[in-house]
């Protein structure tokens, strides 16, 4: 019998913790996780599931008006934003209550609260109950970074974005990323009227310049309204309720104010310093490539230690690591080829190199596309034209990378990087029969 109360303690039940809890515990391993608000994290509470329900919902608006050409009559549509939040916010429930059971089907012990650790085999609960595990797994994800400026109370985060109260009629975003392109795509489909400010010209950064191009037009002409190199340096709530932002100069009026800068790993006061951690600049939890803190008990994997902040790379850690600690495999993750899209619409989708890091890598970089009417707008009012761009190393054949916006980008797009990551040329995509008509076919007739 083990010193331990448990072999693994885990802080943190969202995708990477649940994970390396159920994988742990088929190994043998006796595993508790503790969660301060709710079992499932970021990906199903409060990200990518409940934002794809919304972005579903909000396509309806594009598909309803071009049923008309089809031959629909669509008589008394209206949208109300309170249905789709509650249905949005119903099957979050349901997922939650699944990730619940998927821990008790494993007997993986949870504590619905607090954790923070309090020695390299210790942590404590927020109900003061101490607990000693042979390892400690750090899981506990990010958070949105809400910038020092005043008035930023009145501001919400995504965080909030799936509660409000009403639909917006006017929506500041304040970035250029994912989450900023994401809802700034939902409440423009909803008919909001939509402002995006960035502190660069650059949005989407590490995106291949060429779809996020594309992308920005076809934001432009939907009505998204861009401020780029600007910055927002207060809010103030009006007496009308609306919220007024200060550029600088110019000043912005807006039913809410979205704030996508980023996110910052969810380290504060968790009582990793007395492990002895140091954590990184942003926050960090530092980790070899094992999953290792430089405490030998402790392990983090996930948004917390800001290597690659994307769900399906947390649960490759989270089994990795317990693949590695618990079932005498030691794995690591390989973070090359990692396919990855922003459900802007239409969304945009990106695997291996940019032409622009091709370009610093390579010396003969050829650069394949498919500039393309999708068949679905052709009936419709709507001209926007898809974009696909293959990146190929000219000295071997070998595609380096496919970046694509246009309907279906991401469901095209993880196929593809199959091909991509195996290696393969462009000569064995142009062997490859089209299946048509499709969208997909233009990757094997790209030249
Ligand atoms: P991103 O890192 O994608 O984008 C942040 C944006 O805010 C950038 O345009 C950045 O500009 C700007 N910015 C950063 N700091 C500041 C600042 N201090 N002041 C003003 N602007 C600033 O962050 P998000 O919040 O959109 O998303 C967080 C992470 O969550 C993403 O990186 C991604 O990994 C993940 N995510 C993934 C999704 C998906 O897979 N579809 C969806 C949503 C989130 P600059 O480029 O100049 O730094």
């Amino acid at each position: 019998m083990s010193d331990f109360d448990y072999d693994l303690f885990i802080i943190g039940a969202g995708s990477g913790g649940v994970r390396a809890s159920r994988i742990a515990s088929s190994h043998g391993a006796r595993v508790a996780v503790a969660e301060e608000y709710r079992v499932g994290g970021t990906c199903v509470i409060r990200g990518c599931v409940p934002k794809k329900m919304l972005v579903y919902g909000s396509m309806f608006a594009e598909e309803l008006s071009h049923a008309g050409n089809y031959g629909w009559t669509i008589e008394g549509k209206s949208f109300d934003w309170k249905v789709l939040r509650d249905f949005v916010n119903a099957d979050v429930d349901r997922l939650e209550g699944l990730y619940g059971k998927t821990l008790e089907n494993n007997r993986v012990e949870k504590y619905l609260e607090r954790a923070t650790v309090t020695g390299p085999n210790s942590v404590k609960l927020a109900s003061g109950k101490e607990i000693t595990a042979k390892y400690i797994l750090v899981a506990v994800g990010g958070w949105p970074a809400m910038p020092d400026i005043p008035g930023v109370e009145h501001c919400i985060s995504s965080n909030e974005v799936f509660h409000l109260e009403e639909q917006p009629k006017r929506l500041l975003v304040v970035g250029g990323g994912y989450i900023a392109m994401e809802f700034a795509g939902v409440f423009n489909a909803l008919g909001s009227e939509v402002t995006v400010i960035n502190r660069s010209e650059t949005i989407l950064r590490g995106y291949d310049r060429g779809v996020v191009e594309r992308l920005s037009e076809i934001a432009q002409a939907r009505g998204i309204q861009f401020k780029l190199n600007a910055n927002i340096r207060s809010v103030t709530k009006q007496a009308d309720g609306s919220l007024l932002a200060d550029l600088g100069g110019e000043t912005i009026e807006a039913d809410q104010i979205l704030i996508a800068t980023g996110r910052k790993p969810n380290t504060a006061g968790l009582g990793l310093e007395t492990a002895g951690i140091k954590l990184g600049v942003k926050g960090e939890v530092p980790v070899d490539q094992y999953n290792r803190t430089s405490c030998p008990s402790i392990y983090a994997v996930g948004d917390v230690t800001d290597r690659v902040q994307l769900t399906p790379v947390a649960i490759r850690e989270g089994h990795a690591f317990a693949d590695t600690v618990f079932g005498n495999k030691p794995r690591i993750v390989e973070y090359d080829h990692i396919p990855s899209a922003v459900f802007s619409q239409p969304p945009l989708a990106g695997v291996g190199l940019t032409e622009e890091q091709a370009r610093r890598e390579y010396p003969n970089v050829k650069v394949y596309k498919s500039d393309f009417r999708p068949m679905k707008n052709l009936f419709s009012p709507n001209a926007e034209r898809g974009l696909y761009r293959m990146i190929v190393d000219e000295d071997t054949n070998k595609v380096l990378g496919i970046h694509m916006v246009g309907p279906e980008a991401p469901e095209i797009l993880q196929v593809a990087a199959i091909a991509v990551k195996a290696g393969l040329t462009k000569a064995d995509f142009d062997a490859t029969v089209a299946l048509h008509p499709s969208m997909a076919e233009e990757l094997v007739l790209l030249n």
